[in-house]
């Protein structure tokens, strides 16, 4: 079986599963206990908190851990909720996850504002200069890619814009970190990862806000990280999360990344010729090196397609937020101008740093066989 949905989930680097153990025989105290085991357990989270600070640039107690990025992000809405006055708007890009549409709907109704994306899936950055010439919202937020199709998303950009009007600004990394380069994400006002999409453990993510304003925590009953969030640490899934990222920008700083694109892109050039008539979303824009995101042909559901190639050795999704079965359609592709007729084509593949040459190769191959039994089975 070849794993190609990273974008969902990757799998947990060597070095991380090691520290994990490392830190869980070492360090079984609480971090917040008095006694020689606390301490050393919170030797280790301030290490890791320092190292992660200066992976992604920002000041060491900025950094908030969580329990992934679901939690982060909707600590974000709710500090916001509880920040602004009655009035604010929040402007949301159209493609955020689920976790940040739907916690912007729940704490501000009509005053999350969508900020729309052009059919390539890029936010619209003459929409945001403009409203912001005439409206200040109390927070703008723009992921820095996009899970379902892997378009990086000008955030750099936006965030400067953001700036010239000291309007703050919040991106979702989630996609981004562990495939790009992470530093430079600190200038973000605020900003969430989740230790799962980049080779650590699951149920480990952070939140990076600035450690010298007010914030409202979403999680109370507990002084743990300068009073930002209630709960015992997880130190040894910390310890690991910030391995992982260690272990990923080292093999991004040696460009390894920029070989898997060209991989990827070969593929997606095989898949176009034994299917022509499937559309590349996306595919002029800049995208993560690792995703492709399909419409199948007319007339094929994606969950025939994810199905069979499950059935030929690879694991690919549908792409969409999908919990217990019951699946949302895409709100990304409605958002890029997409009909749902053609959403319910959408497959994505989505490889990783472990994929190799050759298991896209055998992906074109799987793809091809299953569009053949696709076929036959119609005809
Ligand atoms: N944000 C983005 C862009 C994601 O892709 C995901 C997960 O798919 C999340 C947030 C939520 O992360 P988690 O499920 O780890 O909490």
């Amino acid at each position: 079986m070849i794993y190609f949905d990273y974008n969902a989930t990757a799998p947990v680097i060597r070095e991380a599963r090691q520290a994990w153990l490392e830190a869980t025989e070492k360090t079984g105290g609480n971090p917040s206990s008095m006694h020689q085991f606390g301490a050393r357990a919170a030797r280790a989270m301030t290490e890791a908190r320092e190292k992660l600070a200066a992976l992604i640039g920002c000041h060491p107690l900025d950094v908030i851990w969580t329990s992934g990025a679901t939690e982060a992000n909707n600590t974000v809405l709710h500090h916001f909720a509880h920040a602004l006055d009655a009035k604010s708007e929040v402007w949301i890009s159209a493609i955020e996850h689920p976790c940040v549409m739907e916690s912007s709907q729940h704490y501000f109704g009509r005053r999350a504002r969508i900020i729309p994306v052009t059919r390539e899936g890029v936010i619209d950055l003459d929409w945001l200069t403009l409203e912001l010439a005439d409206t200040r919202p109390g927070l703008v937020s723009v992921m820095a890619a996009n899970n379902e199709t892997g378009v990086i998303q000008p955030w750099r950009e936006a965030m400067a814009i953001c700036r010239q009007y000291e309007v703050p600004f919040f991106c979702d990394a989630v996609q981004w970190i562990g495939k790009l380069p992470a530093r430079g994400l600190g200038e973000c006002d605020f900003l969430t990862g989740a230790a799962h999409k980049f080779g650590g453990p699951r149920g480990i993510g952070f939140l990076k806000v600035p450690h010298r304003s007010q914030f409202a925590p979403l999680l109370l009953g507990g002084k743990q990280e300068g009073g930002r969030r209630a709960g015992t640490e997880n130190v040894s899934t910390i310890v690991a999360m910030v391995t992982a990222l260690e272990i990923r920008e080292k093999q991004i700083a040696r460009n390894e990344h920029i070989l898997h694109g060209v991989w990827r892109d070969n593929f997606e050039r095989q898949l176009l010729h034994a299917v022509p008539a499937t559309t590349i979303v996306g595919a002029n824009q800049p995208r993560l090196w690792n995703t492709v995101s399909a419409l199948m042909p007319e007339g094929d559901r994606k969950h025939q397609w994810v199905v069979k190639l499950d059935k030929a050795g690879f694991a690919v999704s549908t792409g969409s937020a999908c919990t217990t079965g019951k699946e949302e359609p895409s709100h990304v592709l409605a958002a890029m101008g997409f009909k749902a007729a053609q959403a319910v084509r959408a497959v994505r593949f989505s490889g990783g740093w472990e994929t190799s040459e050759p298991d896209w190769d055998e992906l074109a191959k799987g793809v091809a066989k299953v569009h053949t039994e696709l076929h036959h089975s119609k005809g």
